[in-house]
């Protein structure tokens, strides 16, 4: 069998967490079997779709890395084949032109209402004569395009993720609205059910992977490829995902969009390896850390769970340190320059790219998100640092001002250290101060950088030094403890 994919997102927002984690699912069904990924821009709704969330969505996916192999398409550019299906429902007599209107229609859901029904329209319009179309016309009434459902039809679908599903056609709404036109010539513009059965007859779908709040509109799309008499694709519905709290994941939560967990500092190796374990399990189910292309492997949609998914923070920020601590310096140093850049730290790439490069090095095993480089590199960029109230009180024991001073006068004869010059000259401060080795360090420390804790002391000094900003440093700390 071909398989064939697609995910399909309306561009009314950026390229929300759901719709990407859904992605994850038909990209690695697709490159398991080989098959096609297609991305489809389900653009209809004109009044809400936008060309800036159609850019979102092309960015999200590209960025985490779910290349498709076709597309995109976009349905507002379709709607000539939308119009030809609409046409053969009429012709056939699946479907028919509705006159009711929207007062009306609220009046039959405030009846059913009232007596504890669920809303569904009445078929009020199913054998409307053409004289009794007409007549509507007159008054000024547009048409919608129905699809017939009858309520005695069961719908039955064996689901990948969630076995055998049935619906009963009673329970689908009443006869479905799948266009809206302005006249009896006009066959309208489509609404999603018809457009989406369309298009995966068209683009030849085999497998329709997507969020269970589709289900029922699944049920109502199996009718209309019978009545087009194509072939029907299989499906899975994919678990929702929750928040710690057990509600639906949604704008409230803050994050939702891809772009949210980029601006964050998650890396998008470790946000496809977290997304894809937001409902599947690999074989190996103690396996935690995968990149996509080794989950092609093992990939399998039973393996997918039926129950909720929990959005889990901790467990993202462990997977992506892991990344990041894994991740060559040169390219996690690529991944650092806009957060350093955002944060007004000036970053030549060209002239500094080795220094930058150890800098990353050095910081890498403390990150657990990219942001968290922006502090934890403050010292590297600024100038000056301000020293915290501990660096003070260590600069003004007792003894401490002479090495500083000491080392300040070492620097401005031999600005440029290395590594071994710099260990010597703290051995000879402590046989000539007749001091610990740790007091030294620890005001070094201070004067340096401000703080007491930080970085392995001698890589930051030397990372300093290449730049001859210790020299400044010192110079101020010296000032500081004077004043
Ligand atoms: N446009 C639909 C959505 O954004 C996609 C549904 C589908 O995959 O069929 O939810």
């Amino acid at each position: 069998m071909t398989v064939r994919v697609r995910i399909a997102p309306s561009p009314t927002g950026n390229l929300h967490i759901g719709t990407a984690r859904t992605a994850v699912f038909n990209w690695l069904f697709a490159r398991h079997h080989g098959g096609t990924f297609i991305l489809r821009i389900e653009d209809t709704d004109q009044a809400r779709s936008r060309p800036e969330y159609t850019q979102s969505i092309k960015e999200g996916l590209s960025w985490l890395g779910l290349h498709w192999d076709e597309g995109p398409y976009f349905q507002s550019e379709r709607l000539d084949l939308y119009q030809q299906a609409v046409k053969t429902l009429l012709d056939k007599g699946y479907a028919y032109r509705c006159y009711t209107t929207e007062e009306e229609l609220n009046q039959l859901r405030e009846s059913q209402k009232a007596r504890g029904l669920a809303p569904r329209y009445d078929n009020r319009h199913r054998n409307l004569t053409p004289e009794q179309e007409k007549a509507f016309e007159a008054e000024g009434r547009k048409p919608v395009i129905r699809f017939k459902i009858d309520d005695d039809r069961e719908i039955v679908w064996k689901d990948h993720i969630r076995g055998i599903l049935t619906w009963q056609g009673s329970d689908l709404g009443g006869d479905m609205v799948i266009a809206r036109a302005s006249s009896r010539q006009d066959l309208g513009k489509p609404l999603y059910n018809l457009a989406v059965v369309v298009d995966d007859m068209d683009m030849n779908i085999s497998h329709v992977i997507r969020g269970e709040d589709h289900i029922a509109n699944t049920a109502k799309q199996i009718l209309l490829y019978e009545a087009f008499e194509g072939n029907i694709p299989e499906f899975a519905h994919t678990p929702l995902i929750l928040n710690e709290q057990g509600q639906k994941l949604s704008k409230r939560d803050n994050v939702t969009a891809i772009s949210d967990f980029y601006k964050m500092g998650f890396v998008p190796e470790a946000m496809t390896n977290y997304m894809a374990l937001l409902g599947w399990t690999p074989p190996d189910s103690t396996q935690e850390l995968f990149t996509l292309e080794e989950a092609t492997k093992t990939f399998t949609i039973d393996r997918v769970s039926k129950s909720a998914a929990k959005f889990d923070w901790p467990k993202l920020d462990w997977i992506n340190s892991q990344y990041i601590h894994n991740m060559p310096a040169d390219r996690l140093l690529e991944m650092l320059v806009p957060f350093w850049q955002q944060a007004g730290y000036e970053v030549h790439l060209d002239q500094d790219r080795n220094w930058l490069e150890q800098v990353t090095a050095l910081i890498a095993p403390s990150l657990t998100r990219l942001t968290d480089a922006v502090e934890q590199t403050e010292v590297f960029f600024q100038q000056t640092v301000e020293l915290n109230e501990d660096a003070i009180s260590q600069l003004q024991q007792e003894g401490v001002a002479p090495i500083i001073e000491a080392v300040y006068e070492q620097l401005k004869q031999q600005p440029k250290l290395s590594e071994d010059q710099a260990q010597q000259l703290v051995k000879d401060l402590t046989k000539q101060h007749n001091v610990k080795k740790g007091l030294v360090m620890r005001s070094l420390r201070a004067a340096l950088t401000g703080k007491m804790k930080g970085h392995d002391l001698m890589q930051l000094w030397l990372l300093l030094n290449q730049k001859g900003l210790d020299q400044f440093r010192l110079e101020n700390a010296l000032n500081t403890i004077k004043s």
